[in-house]
């Protein structure tokens, strides 16, 4: 295929409204298609390098080059030479990026010119174009949309589905079953705020602990074990708790779905770093698994004696689970009826939060299991934590937020009557909030830095945050996750905010 007719219905693509449209000139590009065109093809709609960044700066991809007077160049060209772009390393390179960069503009037209330009900076990301490709892909081949959707599902990813359709029809599909051994992107949870807006939303559900671990996907064929990241990384090596666990229930063949953590002598979870960091360590395993060992924790039944489990109601799936695993190797649960038992769900939330997890994930009971896809039916709640605490300083803005002051330095008092930086933020202010709060804070000022201002600790702002982090960047020795502003709390006094030793009792997760 050519890079000529890739740029124009990428054009028109972005410039369509309806969606309808979008998909009508997909599906006429695949029918064009080679089968080896659309594993560069589909990502080049989407804006994407199948190669990853290549990381080629403006300095290569500022010169003008003279543009071809007509269109020659295919897109498993265009993939050819950005593959060799990719390779180039060591002393010279940037010579020879110019002129691998230089070859290939000088052989593209103007409009192409245009598109290698947008791909190469990635300033042409089209986002939802992968849920559209797959409904052209549907109307280019004439399999239901639904069964390459499945299929996309489960290969965990379009291109390779896409060339497999290409090749041989809807017949191919067949080939992208649940099979254990071949990992599956995981199905992600929404947000709501309140277990009452879940339970409003779900009706019948069932209320499961969330533990802050890492989430693993657990294959076993008979003796062998394989255990998959969210992101679908082998890591079965480093944690040898989970083969071991798995190797002891009485079933040969499942897929699993759960978390692993680390809980502490006393039984308490320990800190989502300590867990983290055991997963992501490679090196000396034994002593690793004795410092921190982790258990697998699971929530979910994929495929159980090579029956595919994916399309039944949760309540089955979760029969399964059931059966093949014991409670104490299960996330603890309450199943409600709707929300006339809300107060049962918030009870259990309660007793998760007192246990030391982080929230509750509340799950549609008649839900399937869509894989890689955030559903609507698994809805995660975590309690926002507030604090109220004293800006000690604040930077100036960019872009729109030019001459605002904005980032804020956040301090929590100490036992000795000063302050101690937790962190900074610049979410959630309203642009009345900006503009308030930077004559407010110039007002303030003791000192003018260059990138922004010191302040007196006068000014209480209320703060939400998820969580506290070790750091050793800030004086307490942790930070806030996800910090931003909720209101000015000017009815409240410096000497009436929150103190750090409150802090940190409140989390002793991160108890050193
Ligand atoms: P988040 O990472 O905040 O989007 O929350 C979703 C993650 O919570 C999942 O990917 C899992 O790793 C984790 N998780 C912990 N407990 C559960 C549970 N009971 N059900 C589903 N996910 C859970």
């Amino acid at each position: 295929m050519l890079l000529a007719r890739l740029a124009q219905v990428s054009r028109e693509v972005a410039a369509a409204s309806a969606r309808s449209r979008k998909i009508a000139l997909l599906a006429e590009l695949f029918r064009e298609a080679e089968a080896d065109d659309v594993p560069i093809v589909i990502p080049y709609l989407a804006g994407r390098l199948p190669q990853g960044r290549l990381g080629v700066g403006w300095k290569v991809l500022g010169r003008r080059v003279a543009p071809a007077a007509g269109p020659s160049l295919t897109v498993r060209e265009v993939d050819a030479r950005l593959g060799e772009l990719g390779k180039v390393s060591g002393p010279g390179s940037q010579t020879e990026r110019t002129r691998i960069v230089g070859e290939l503009m000088g052989t593209a037209t103007e409009d192409e010119q245009r598109f290698l330009l947008g791909l190469l900076t990635g300033e042409v990301r089209q986002g939802a174009l992968d849920a559209v490709a797959v409904e052209g892909l549907a109307g280019a081949t004439g399999a239901p949309a639904a069964d390459v959707r499945r299929a996309v599902m489960l290969a965990g990813s379009l291109q390779t589905v896409a060339r497999a359709l290409l090749a041989d029809g809807p017949a191919a599909l067949a080939r992208f079953r649940l099979t254990v051994g071949r990992p599956v992107l995981p199905m992600l949870a929404h947000s709501a705020s309140s277990v009452a807006e879940a339970v409003d939303k779900l009706g019948a559900c069932a209320v499961e602990e969330k533990l802050d671990g890492i989430r693993v996907q657990v294959h076993r064929d008979g003796d062998t074990v394989r255990v998959h990241t969210r992101t679908l990384d082998d890591i079965t090596d480093r944690l040898p708790e989970v083969t071991t666990a798995a190797l002891a229930l009485p079933g040969e063949r499942f897929i699993l779905d759960g978390e692993v953590i680390s809980f502490g002598a006393d039984g308490r979870p320990r800190s989502f770093q300590e867990t983290a960091g055991r997963v992501g360590s490679r090196l000396d395993v034994a002593t690793a698994a004795e410092a921190v060992p982790v258990s697998p924790v699971f929530f979910d039944a994929l495929s159980v004696s090579d029956r595919d489990l994916l399309d039944l109601p949760f309540t089955e799936r979760h029969a399964e689970l059931a059966r093949l695993v014991p409670e104490p190797m299960r996330v603890r649960r309450a199943v409600v009826s709707g929300p006339e038992e809300v107060g049962r769900a918030e009870d259990f939330l309660e007793k998760t939060l007192e246990r030391g997890h982080e929230g509750v994930v509340v799950k549609a009971l008649d839900a399937p299991y869509s894989a890689g896809r955030r559903g609507a039916s698994w809805l995660k709640v975590k309690p926002v934590h507030t604090l109220d605490l004293v800006v000690l300083a604040a930077e100036w803005g960019h872009g729109r937020r030019t001459g605002r002051l904005s980032n804020l330095h956040l301090g929590a008092r100490t036992a000795d009557g000063g302050f101690a930086m937790l962190g900074k933020t610049f979410k959630g202010m309203t642009d009345a909030m900006l503009a308030w709060q930077t004559e407010r804070l110039r007002e303030l000022a003791v000192e003018e830095k260059g990138w922004g201002v010191v302040v007196r600790p006068g000014l209480v702002v209320e703060i939400a945050y998820d969580g506290l982090q070790r750091s050793t960047r800030y004086p307490a020795g942790v930070t806030l996750r996800f910090a931003r502003v909720v209101r000015y709390r000017e009815d409240k006094r410096p000497e009436e905010a929150d103190t750090v030793e409150t802090l940190l009792a409140a989390h002793p997760e991160v108890r050193p």
